[in-house]
């Protein structure tokens, strides 16, 4: 039998769950999209989307998933030939640079594997001995959502400016916007990356880059930019197609509002910070739980490299996989899969699962999601510590 039926649950990171109001101001016939509400509401959007990044300049839209907005940061900044450091700590960082080598820039890759974050030291080490200054962007992911290691981007920052390198700091901030702390402005990032279905709650399909004077002025020095990606006229629009260099996203627009709207009413960043900063301790608690017994381990041992957005668990080949399926098929909670955790040993990663925990979520999802894994373990006969309900249960009961 299966107790699926009912609301399922994607709990994988991303897309992550839509809210009911964000579908349902998308439930609406097409607006006008050269004058009225659509156009009226931009400045407004505009404004909460820096507030969500933590700054004061510039904003790019883009009808684009994530890989977009990696090719669309990259486009305004780089051109053929340019070089790049990139700080890797899983398959996201390697995905933007397989974009950027298609755009013929040149990437020397620092790799800190899939269980450490970047390690500031090295990447000044890397800085220092690029003494003729040939690197232009420094490359990071913030959250890398594979390994679900969270980076310390401030530190960074501190270690491009320890040797006085002129190079930008890009951030992926895809899986970590609205999720984990970031601080575009105060952090010193040049260029910061999200899209809008992971923290932001709304469907795939639009991302945003975030670009500061600097970027500006790395712009400037280009002498030819793609006109689609272009972010000039898309951030400082004489009229209102020119935000989107053709057609609006306009239901996409609707229903960002409304998360926009959400995230004010709950008390605005901070608050939804600590929302998911409490929840990630208790999927952790659990997970540590779990861990004392048989084959599961959390991949990030330290929780202060932990993303408060996702975690990703090893649990040896074919658990992983068994235990996805199972819980979809039995209890409608759909976990992630083993993203870029495959190996020679394990082709099909089915040894490791992720839980996304980001955007639209509260006390009661994350314990049906992990009372489901509690009950696929059990039923899947695989060995576990005990009490891990109990244990995520204590931390909410802090809340
Ligand atoms: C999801 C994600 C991406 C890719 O986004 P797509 O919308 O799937 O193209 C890139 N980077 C990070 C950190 C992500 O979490």
């Amino acid at each position: 039998m299966t107790l699926s039926f009912g609301r399922p649950f994607l709990a994988i990171p991303g897309p992550s769950v839509m809210p009911d109001r964000v579908l349902a101001v998308m439930h609406r016939p097409g607006p006008n999209i050269y004058e009225g509400e659509l156009v009226e509401m931009m400045p407004d959007l505009i404004e909460g989307l820096r507030g969500v990044a933590r700054t004061r300049h510039d904003v790019a839209i883009y009808i684009a998933n994530g890989h977009g907005v990696w090719e669309a940061a990259l486009a305004n900044v780089l051109s053929e030939g340019d070089k790049v450091l990139s700080l890797c700590t899983g398959r996201f960082g390697h995905g933007w640079n397989e974009i950027a080598e298609a755009l013929g820039i040149e990437v020397q890759v620092e790799e800190f594997g899939m269980r450490a974050p970047v390690d500031p030291d090295r990447v000044e080490a890397a800085l220092r001995a690029d003494k003729d200054h040939k690197i232009r962007a420094v490359l990071m992911t913030h959250v890398d959502t594979s390994t679900s290691i969270l980076n310390d981007v401030a530190a960074v920052r501190a270690a491009i400016d320890a040797v006085q390198h002129p190079a930008l700091i890009m951030a992926d901030c895809i899986a970590s916007m609205g999720c984990d702390r970031f601080e575009m402005d105060a952090w010193g990032v040049d260029v910061a990356l999200a899209a809008s279905q992971k923290g932001l709650m709304v469907p795939p399909g639009v991302g945003f880059v975030f670009f500061n004077d600097k970027a500006i002025a790395a712009r400037a020095r280009l002498g030819r930019v793609s006109r689609y990606w272009d972010w000039t006229d898309r951030a400082n629009p004489e009229v209102f197609y020119q935000y989107f260099a053709g057609t609006a996203p306009t239901h996409h627009l609707y229903g960002l509002k409304e998360a926009l709207t959400m995230i004010h009413e709950e008390g605005g960043m901070e608050a939804v910070w600590n929302r998911h900063a409490h929840l990630a301790r208790a999927v952790w608690a659990a997970f540590e739980t779990w861990s004392q017994d048989g084959p599961l381990e959390l991949n990030v041992a330290n929780p202060a490299h932990r993303s408060c957005a996702v975690t990703s668990i090893r649990i040896g080949a074919p658990h992983g996989t068994m235990l996805r399926r199972w819980t979809e098929e039995k209890t409608g909670v759909t976990l992630g899969i083993g993203l870029g955790m495959d190996s020679e040993e394990d082709p099909n990663a089915d040894g490791f699962f992720r839980l996304g925990h980001m955007g639209h979520l509260n006390a009661p999802m994350v314990m049906g999601a992990l009372s489901s894994i509690q009950s696929g373990l059990i039923a899947l006969d695989i060995p576990h510590g005990d009490g891990a309900l109990d244990a995520a249960a204590r931390v909410i009961a802090e809340a």
